[in-house]
């Protein structure tokens, strides 16, 4: 039996899709469903129905990840994982996450209804805490699996109202006793998600294969000068508010000027500005912002640094000011596996969909599995790059069109067997 013949349903999963965003769900269309709170347990506990009802074993890990597993007909194989995370941000949308699950369970379902089989076992994998809304940093529950963090950090996190991970976890009902490390070893890691960008949407594409996850630098930077009244002279003053504006600037122009062999810019971000003393009427003695760098050609990534540096340098000499330039965070390029891409794009290419090679530039479970797993995520289209909002939305022929890439990638890679 090819994947081709299995029934998948693209309205099935549409439904369950509409079936959970109503747990949460917000006025405004979208869901509300935070990571360890009830109604994380309320949509837990629906997947766990749903993934009961046809034939598959549930385990939860001691962080709450749910991993549902079927059997293969080879038990000496590793198992072929699918995943993606079910909770949401405070005003989230229907598909950020849930679409990978769901499409997961869309694949069991019809295994199960086909009485198929795979060589390898199978894995469908809930994640805790991707978004990272309530307790901070997200991607905690993949995280924690790959060893990125340890688990007596995550179980201690609080969130802003001082509540516990590990207290809200047992609250819930959802901290199991398996161990999340036993992830590491599996064959394969497969994860379907929204692109949450419209470059797939903007060029008429149906499918992206996601190749990598770009490189990130976070750097610090602190700009000194002096106060003087804001009536004063603006003859030998060192404002450093006007001094930080074009170095501000310069982030942007690094970023569309960096351009990597391949032809693609950098992406450049200031988030966090602030001003001492902040005072109508004082021109301000320091200036603190963040820049987030990031680049799918590692070379870019590095020269992207070295230019604010420059920059950063060009202007305290011209402004009488101390600009410094300190790197905060650094995430490498994260390179998804050649044969799993190779899969995913010889179904998109079988099935005539109009796709095209994607990197990600957002963080998502996939990529910390890819640390220690061969993986390759899967991007449908989504209106207007929109995510992380209420209006979050896709259309079912998109979703779809990812489940069916997912699916035949995963099949190949555990093995249909033909009943
Ligand atoms: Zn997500």
């Amino acid at each position: 039996m090819s994947a081709t013949n299995l029934p998948l349903s693209g309205a099935r999963l549409w439904d369950s899709l509409m079936e959970m965003a109503k747990i949460g769900g917000t006025p405004k269309g979208g869901s509300n469903r935070q990571t360890l709170t009830d109604v994380d347990a309320e949509g837990r506990a629906l997947f766990q129905h749903w993934g009961e009802a046809c034939g598959l074993t549930l385990s939860v890990d001691r962080l709450g990840n749910m991993v549902f597993r079927r059997e293969g007909r080879d038990p000496t194989r590793k198992p072929v994982a699918i995943g993606s995370h079910l909770d949401t941000q405070p005003t989230g949308g229907k598909f950020d996450g849930v679409l990978g699950v769901l499409a997961g369970l869309e694949l069991m379902r019809a295994l199960h209804e086909a009485g198929a089989e795979t060589e390898a076992p199978l894995l469908l994998i809930n994640w805790t805490n991707e978004e990272g809304a309530r307790f901070s940093p997200p991607m905690m529950g993949s995280g924690a699996a790959m060893g990125i963090f340890t688990e007596a950090e995550v179980l201690a996190k609080r969130d802003a109202a001082g509540a516990v991970f590990g207290e809200e976890l047992k609250r819930i009902g959802w901290q199991g006793s398996a161990d999340p490390a036993a992830l590491q070893d599996c064959a394969a890691y497969l994860e379907l998600h929204i692109e949450q960008g419209k470059l797939l949407e903007d060029g008429g594409f149906d499918v992206g294969v996601v190749t990598m996850a770009l490189g990130q630098s976070w750097f610090e930077v602190v700009v000194e000068g002096a106060e003087s009244h804001g009536g004063s002279p603006m003859a030998g003053r060192r404002d450093a508010l006007m001094a930080a504006a074009p170095l501000i600037s310069a982030v942007e122009e690094i970023a569309l000027s960096t351009v990597s062999p391949a032809g693609e810019p950098g992406r450049g971000t200031v988030g966090v500005v602030e001003v001492y003393p902040s005072s109508r009427n004082v021109a301000p003695s320091r200036v603190f912002f963040s820049v987030d760098f990031r680049h799918g050609d590692p070379a870019s990534l590095t020269k992207m640094g070295d230019l604010l540096t420059a920059r950063a340098a060009e202007i305290s000499v011209a402004r009488g000011v101390t600009a410094t330039v300190t790197p905060f965070w650094h995430s490498p390029l994260t390179p998804f596996d050649e044969t799993l891409i190779a899969r995913a794009r010889a179904s998109a290419t079988a099935r005539g969909y109009k796709w095209r090679d994607i990197p990600t530039g957002i963080g998502h479970d996939a990529v910390y599995m890819a640390r220690k797993v061969p993986t390759v995520m899967v991007f449908t289209p989504c209106h207007g790059g929109i995510s992380h909002n209420e209006a979050e939305s896709i259309t079912p022929e998109w979703a779809e069109a990812g489940l069916r890439v997912l699916a035949d990638a995963a099949f190949e890679t555990a093995g249909l067997v033909t009943p």
